[in-house]
């Protein structure tokens, strides 16, 4: 056991005053702790960020609603008007791992969750994002992986949050240094892409206040996964998408899929082909084969590229059912 200290933050500042020196934020725990106990990490200090005020919040706005960092995943889900009006937020909140669990994590630690790649999370594997030359799960067991990336590391997101919010446009509020920034969760995510060793966009001090989610009229969202098992475990495959119908076409639809990047993976051209398109069954097919034309399998997950296309073309099928009513 290493010793460490215990602060709880009561302002964001004092708390990023706090983690400076090889601190760290607790929120729920669920992946520190682990982190923690599997000694991965050895941080001198850790920071109770859960008092911070206004974090603990969800505020129902006409033109947006403010969801604080340290909002536990069952609040999210137990929302009656938050799960009838951001419908993919509420669902994948719910999707993750059991109710234990959602009654402790948060929305920030959720989005903030280090990488889940099994060679990363073995204390004597000194892997490429540990600090290491070589991203093991390259020619090696490459299962539950990325089929897109910008750098050598083949360990995707899997934030079911990042994957909802993204299809939703929302945006996280984050206090770095001595300002505010207003992040897309592209942009949350996207130094992950490109630099191996980091698991988002934040730096160790970079604070996450709230989600800012706007409330767009008549826009729907659903929000699926494929998992190994239906309780207790990560998506092998995930998709949030969102969009209205005009006059029976398709307006503004956004697909986002998780699991198979580092980040939220959303193609321009595939959302915009289905601008104006009937809700066809050939219109999804197509949309989807675009949003994974370029992918990359390796190995072992080849798997994953017809699992996101059906679950691209089940998730149209019900966002359009939705709209219709009749889901
Ligand atoms: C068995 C199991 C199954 C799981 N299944 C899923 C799943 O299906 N889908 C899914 O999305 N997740 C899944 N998870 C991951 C889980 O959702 C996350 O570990 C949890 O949401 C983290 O939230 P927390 O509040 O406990 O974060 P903590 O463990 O407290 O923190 C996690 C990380 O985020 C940082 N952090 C926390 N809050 C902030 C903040 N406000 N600003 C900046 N940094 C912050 C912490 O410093 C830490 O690095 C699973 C985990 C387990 C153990």
């Amino acid at each position: 056991m290493n010793a460490f200290a215990y602060v709880t933050a009561r302002s964001a500042e004092s708390a990023m005053e706090s983690v400076r020196e090889n601190g760290r934020y607790l929120a729920g725990g669920i992946d520190l702790l682990g982190q923690i106990k599997e000694g991965l990490t050895e941080p001198a200090r850790l920071v109770n960020i859960k008092e911070l005020p206004e974090t603990g919040e969800i505020l129902p706005g006409k033109a947006g609603w403010r969801i604080g960092a340290n909002v536990t995943l069952d609040t999210l889900t137990r929302h009656p008007e938050l799960r009838q009006r951001f419908p993919a937020l509420a669902q994948a909140a719910d999707d993750v791992g059991s109710p234990q669990m959602r009654v402790v994590a948060t929305v920030g630690g959720n989005l903030a969750q280090h990488s889940r790649c099994w060679y990363y999370r073995h204390r004597d594997v000194q892997c490429l994002k540990r600090g290491g030359s070589q991203c093991f799960a390259r020619g090696g067991m490459n299962k539950y992986h990325s089929l897109f990336t910008g750098c050598r590391c083949l360990s995707p997101c899997v934030s079911n949050l990042a994957v909802a919010l993204a299809a939703l446009d929302a945006r996280v509020v984050v206090r770095r240094a001595k300002k505010t920034d207003t992040l897309t969760l592209a942009e949350l995510f996207s130094a992950a892409w490109s630099n191996a060793k980091v698991h988002h966009s934040l730096a160790p001090s970079d604070l996450i206040l709230h989600i800012e989610l706007p409330v767009q009229p008549a826009v729907g969202s659903v929000y699926q996964q494929l998992s190994e098992r239906s309780a207790f475990d990560w998506a092998l495959v995930s998709c949030a998408v969102s969009g209205r119908l005009d006059k029976g076409r398709l307006r503004n639809v956004r697909m986002v899929l998780g699991a198979i990047a580092p980040t939220p993976w959303e193609v321009k051209a595939a959302n915009t082909s289905l601008e104006g398109a009937e809700p066809t069954d050939a219109q999804f097919e197509k949309a989807a084969e675009r949003l994974l034309r370029e992918a990359v399998p390796q190995e072992h997950n080849g798997y994953k590229i017809p699992q996101a296309r059906a679950l691209v073309r089940r998730s149209l099928t019900r966002l359009v059912l939705s709209l219709q009513g009749t889901a």
